[in-house]
């Protein structure tokens, strides 16, 4: 067909604005982003047809111009970011939103944000108040450290510890130490933004003490231990301890910095796990400031959490870039929230959503697989087989990174479809489930499939399958 004949067969804009699929939706978004989309899905049709020799495809884009105009203001209209199933077995998932909080600190945060609170305001006195003040006293008490604050991310509370203690003077941290983060976080890069000096002492998969101490002159700032939280070096290797860095500090006068990366507050040897470091045993080996994440096995919001001597934390909340990384009152409420689960380590355990999912048994998910296994067989009959499997989850989030917790799986293999094909249907539903494919076979690890999230994933699959027929 020639081309003009199919520019004549689209509607014009006016027509189009018509169209009842398009007026209703003007009930989400004004008349002139809908006009914008109209002209713009047409006028990517027409250079579709100006630069396509196929007429099937032609055909097949002309057909879905009125839905790819709906698609088109649906991308503005609708939330993108929304709740997903996790299928991946990975806890502090940081794709899918690293550690989740609880029911209690949500509905803590709804009252708080949605009417005034003294975030910023010291009621006993009258007098303009701080925001760390609402869990500085309880992280204190839990820690034992002398004082404490909070930033967005531990990140920021590495940048702004070296920055407001070190700068422009040298921190003496071990080659072994200057780790990456996820990508974006590496320690070298963070101290030179700073603006302090690096001084890398040792090797890779040893530095002693001495090395520390040979390093150390009038220009030094710090000792910093940086935690390898994502990666481990095994067999001939040595590091030291904070307990020996503290003492050599404490010789020469200079404070020891240590990111521990995890936030744990439990021992979690206690719970089948590998010892973490927690942040009181850093506190009572003398470390003069600890920092960690608020999101990763603390079990809480995103936050770098700043704990140590109280001079040197004064002098941190005074420099001006607290102001630029402050926490916000939806990071305070949370925080003060799970802090206060902490201050009994049982209900620390039982309702710290990241603590809880760790301490699923078996058995549980068991159970779960079993009931999902049941209502899924009639409706995947004939078009996909699903089996309970044995699997193994992770921790995530660059913690413990070689810890597999034994877990209990949904494994597909859709007949009809491929595995992949299966996949991505279920990444693009309404509540998207995401899961990984191992061996050709769809898994879902039911460890982090929340409760009440099985019907979520029972329907998903039915309407996967039953359209298929
Ligand atoms: C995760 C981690 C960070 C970065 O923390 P964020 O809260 O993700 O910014 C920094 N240092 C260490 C050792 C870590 O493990």
């Amino acid at each position: 067909m020639d081309k003009k004949t199919y520019y004549r067969s689209i509607p014009k804009v006016d027509l189009l604005m018509e169209y009842d699929e398009i007026r209703s939706l003007e009930k989400k978004c004004g008349r002139e982003y809908i006009l914008e989309s109209v002209r713009k899905v047409t006028e990517e049709l027409r250079e579709f047809i100006n630069n396509s020799e196929c007429q099937e495809d032609i055909n097949k884009k002309i057909k879905n111009l009125v839905p790819d105009i709906v698609g088109e203001v649906k991308s503005y209209t609708e939330y993108n970011l929304k709740k997903v199933v996790n299928g991946t077995g990975t806890i502090l998932h940081t794709n899918l939103g690293r550690a989740l909080i609880s029911d209690e600190a949500a509905d803590r945060i709804k009252q708080l944000v949605t009417g005034y609170s003294n975030l910023e305001y010291n009621l006993k006195d009258g007098i303009r108040g701080s925001r760390y003040s609402h869990f500085e006293k309880i992280i204190t008490k839990i820690t034992g450290a002398e004082a404490a604050m909070a930033v967005n991310n531990n990140a920021a509370a590495v940048l702004l510890i070296l920055s407001a203690l070190c700068k422009g003077k040298e921190v003496i941290v071990s080659r072994g130490e200057l780790v990456e983060i996820g990508g974006s976080f590496r320690v070298p890069e963070v101290m030179e933004q700073s603006g302090c000096i690096l001084k890398e002492v040792g090797t890779t998969n040893k530095t002693h003490l001495y090395d520390y101490d040979n390093a150390i002159n009038e220009n030094t700032a710090a000792l910093l231990k940086v935690h390898t939280s994502n990666y481990k070096i095994v067999g001939f290797s040595e590091s030291v301890s904070v307990d020996e860095l503290t003492e050599l500090g404490l010789k020469h006068n200079l404070p020891v910095i240590e990111d521990i990366g995890s936030g744990v507050l439990v021992d979690l040897s206690k719970y089948g796990l590998t010892y973490e470091p927690t942040v009181q045993a850093s506190v009572n080996s003398g470390a003069d400031i600890v920092c960690f994440s608020g999101d990763k096995l603390l079990g809480g919001p995103q936050a770098g959490i700043i704990v140590g001597k109280k001079e040197l934390i004064e002098k941190i909340k005074k420099h001006p870039l607290t102001r630029a990384l402050r926490i916000d009152k939806f990071t305070s409420c949370a925080l003060e929230s799970v802090f206060l689960d902490y201050m009994d380590e049982e209900k620390a355990v039982s309702s710290i959503p990241v603590l809880k999912l760790i301490n699923r048994n078996k058995d549980e998910l068991l159970n779960t697989a079993n009931l999902l296994h049941d209502r899924l067989i009639k409706t995947l009959r004939n078009k996909c087989e699903v089996l309970i499997e044995d699997c193994q989850s992770q921790i995530g989030g660059g913690s413990l990174p070689l810890e597999r917790i034994e877990s209990i799986s949904l494994s597909f293999k859709p007949f009809n479809i491929t595995t992949s094909s299966l996949e991505n249907k279920l990444r693009h539903l309404e509540t998207p489930i995401v899961g990984r494919v191992v061996n050709d076979r769809f898994i879902i690890d039911l460890r982090t499939v929340l409760q009440g999230e099985e019907e979520i994933i029972s329907e998903a699959f039915k309407c996967i399958f039953e359209e298929e027929r």
